[in-house]
């Protein structure tokens, strides 16, 4: 027997939360299911030394600030974790933990969310699962052949399991550059990338990131020229762990090697070098398998959406995971506005 109600949220992150604020102040009746036991999304799943890139008041979903944490400029995950349960009990958000969502169907005028937790039938869906649960590894030659350890950075936690080890970090974005820098000290470490790392300036961090993606959301919806994605500025933030290691000397890079071996790996030029373990900082994909089978049409792994909505069929909303849903709404700050919209969008549905 499934339970009904108007929307039903998959994911109870932080862009699941901001789309129940925003339907709460709608007055639109909602569940939204998140598969952890406690509040956080994929924060519960950093590394220990990870700080955000943005301060505290840059960090905050709709309608309630972050607090500033005591003594830091960049707040830590478990900061925000206690931000993220704190804004759910704040606003009374009908969050149920500890329940996975296996697959939604249509089902006449409603859709049907099959749960391990019996079913809803709804008249709306918005997806917000994030990216964490589909770590992206690269096909390389030689991957399983290697005899060493591979942790994908969703699965490292902090130096301490490489110490004194051969480590060769693969990756130029912030998950490479950062996890490479929390290496030096404690292990011998070979960070790797395919082309030279971008550094951002050192002036800019998240801050700067979302006035630019604001910047050129507004030229485009005034018809302007597009000002390029906050990617034409850099790939990785300087934030002070990593620009010390950086100015140290200490984060020097190798072009990507050619292939694994069994104990280590081969460059370019033929010559080999042995290593223990290998790091993956090689990203992720959106966490969709929830809806294989409707045949919400898309390319790379996204599905086509105006805004947030599903071209292929308007009562589907995806919120987080990347551009594709909104410039920055893979970010605390960023998600509010594409949230908003997404509650309107299903308020003039049901209506
Ligand atoms: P998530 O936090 O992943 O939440 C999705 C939730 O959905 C999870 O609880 C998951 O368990 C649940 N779920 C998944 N599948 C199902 C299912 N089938 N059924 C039920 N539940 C399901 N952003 C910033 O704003 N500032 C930063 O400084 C910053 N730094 C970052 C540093 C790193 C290294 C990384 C990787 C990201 C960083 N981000 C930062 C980006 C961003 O804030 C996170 O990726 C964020 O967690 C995305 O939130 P989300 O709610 O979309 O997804």
């Amino acid at each position: 027997m499934s339970r009904r109600t108007d929307v039903v949220v998959i994911g109870g992150g932080q862009s699941g939360l901001a789309a129940g604020y925003h339907l709460r102040r709608l007055g639109i009746e909602h569940v939204i299911l998140d598969a952890r036991p406690a509040p956080g999304g994929a924060w519960q799943h950093t590394w220990e030394s990870l700080r955000l890139f943005s301060p505290a008041a840059y960090s905050s979903l709709p309608g309630r600030l972050m607090p500033v944490q005591e003594g830091q400029v960049y707040p830590d995950a478990a900061h925000v974790i206690a931000y993220l349960a704190d804004y759910e009990k704040r606003y009374e958000l009908p969050v149920q933990h500890g329940v996975w969502v296996d697959a939604v169907h249509r089902d006449g005028a409603f859709l049907r969310v099959e749960t391990d937790c019996g079913g809803w039938r709804a008249r709306a869906v918005i997806s917000a699962t994030g990216t964490w649960t589909r770590p992206f590894l690269p096909a390389v030659p030689g991957r399983r052949d290697f005899a060493g350890r591979q942790v994908h950075s969703a699965h490292y936690q902090g130096p301490r399991d490489f110490a004194g080890q051969r480590v060769i970090v693969v990756g130029g974005g912030n998950s490479g550059a950062q996890i490479a820098a929390d290496l030096t000290g404690h292990a011998d470490l070979t960070w790797v990338t395919r082309r030279p790392p971008r550094y951002l300036a050192d002036d800019i961090d998240g801050r700067a990131l979302f006035d630019h993606a604001t910047a050129r959301r507004r030229a485009l919806d005034e018809g302007r020229a597009d000002t390029g994605g906050v990617a034409s500025l850099g790939d990785i933030v300087a934030v002070p762990p990593v620009r010390a290691a950086r100015d140290a000397g200490l984060l020097a890079v190798r072009q990507m090697f050619s292939r694994l071996t069994v104990g280590g790996v081969e460059w370019a030029d033929g010559t080999q070098a042995e290593a223990d373990a290998v790091i993956w900082c090689t990203g992720f994909r959106p966490a969709l398998a929830h809806l294989a089978g409707l045949r919400l049409r898309g390319t790379r792994g996204h599905i086509t959406t105006s805004g947030t909505r599903s071209v292929e069929d308007p009562r589907f909303h995806f919120l987080g995971y990347g551009d594709w849903t909104g410039p920055a709404s893979a970010t605390l700050i960023g998600v509010g506005r594409p949230a908003r919209e997404t509650a309107r969008q299903i308020r003039d549905l049901l209506d």
